[in-house]
């Protein structure tokens, strides 16, 4: 694909748009309209799940929820750095929380990860950096990409690769998104993805009780931030000398997905829905 944008000295965005309009045969209009569908479901997942009370999710943890206290204090945060790292992580909370409440379920590329690109948009709109919605568009179309690449080459499934499937391939997404929306040329994206997604590898998925809350509320969270902190790697570093390249970490993913120990496959026999003792 990078030979593609170069080749043809297009942006990732236009070909993510070429391939569609070749592929679906619809006009952009209609495209553009359903990426803004998209868009406008991650927002308000973020604004309803920040807005919402604290309350018990369904489920024998009986997990209090805390997107809208994270967010109300992380406002109140002097330090910009500080803020912004407290609001993106409630922003995914908010949106993992509606997921575990069973409202919208914003599957990017997976339920479990529901609450990365929708903070990372969430991030980018009216409510943090301000992109215009065309930008907000292109980062999605760059994050497709990404998705599409893992999906093809290894795995979004925990059941078949961990959690480094989902919240790492989210996070990879979102990496590749930021720096679309930056108009930063497709090696900075490719960059970003393959730092945000090589440090998720080997992460295993272990549900407490089955359900989709701990470790997976927070991880999302996690997983937005280190979307933003492979972005801000890829764009400060001099990209030619990027030892990693993005091939390389899917195939580890691809190939860690392989040989993982089921036990760790969304199985909830082992880590973290072993050692929590719920009471
Ligand atoms: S721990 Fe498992 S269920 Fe939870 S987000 Fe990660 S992959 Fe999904």
């Amino acid at each position: 694909m990078l030979e593609h944008t170069k080749r043809d000295n297009i942006t990732l965005a236009e070909l993510a748009y070429a391939n569609e309009l070749a592929i679906s045969g619809r006009d952009k209009a209609t495209i553009d309209a359903f990426l803004d569908k998209i868009l406008g479901a991650m927002q308000a997942t973020v604004k309803t799940g920040l807005a919402a009370p604290t309350s018990t999710l369904p489920g024998p943890i009986k997990l209090k929820t805390k997107a809208g206290d994270v967010f109300k204090n992380a406002m109140k945060e002097p330090l910009p750095a500080r803020r912004g790292i407290g609001v993106l992580s409630a922003a995914a909370l908010a949106g993992s929380e509606e997921n575990a409440r069973g409202h919208l379920v914003i599957t990017a590329p997976t339920g479990g990860s529901a609450g990365v690109m929708p903070a990372v948009i969430y991030s980018l709109g009216p409510d943090g950096a301000k992109k215009s919605q065309q930008k907000l568009r292109e980062a999605l179309l760059a994050g497709a990409i990404v998705g599409y690449l893992c999906k093809h080459n290894a795995t979004l499934s925990a059941a078949e690769g961990g959690c480094q499937a989902e919240i790492g391939v989210a996070s990879g997404m979102g990496g590749a998104a930021i720096a679309a929306a930056h108009d930063d040329p497709p090696q900075i994206s490719a960059n970003a993805a393959g730092a945000a997604l090589e440090h998720h590898l080997g992460m295993t998925c272990d549900p407490v009780a089955g359900f989709v809350q701990i470790p997976c509320i927070e991880r999302c969270a996690f997983g937005a931030v280190k979307a933003w902190t492979g972005y801000l790697i890829a764009r400060n570093e001099v990209s030619a000398n990027r030892r990693v390249d993005i091939d390389s970490v899917i195939t580890a993913l691809a190939q860690t997905a392989k040989d993982m120990n089921p036990k760790y496959k969304e199985t909830s026999e082992a880590g973290l829905a072993q050692s929590l003792v719920l009471c």
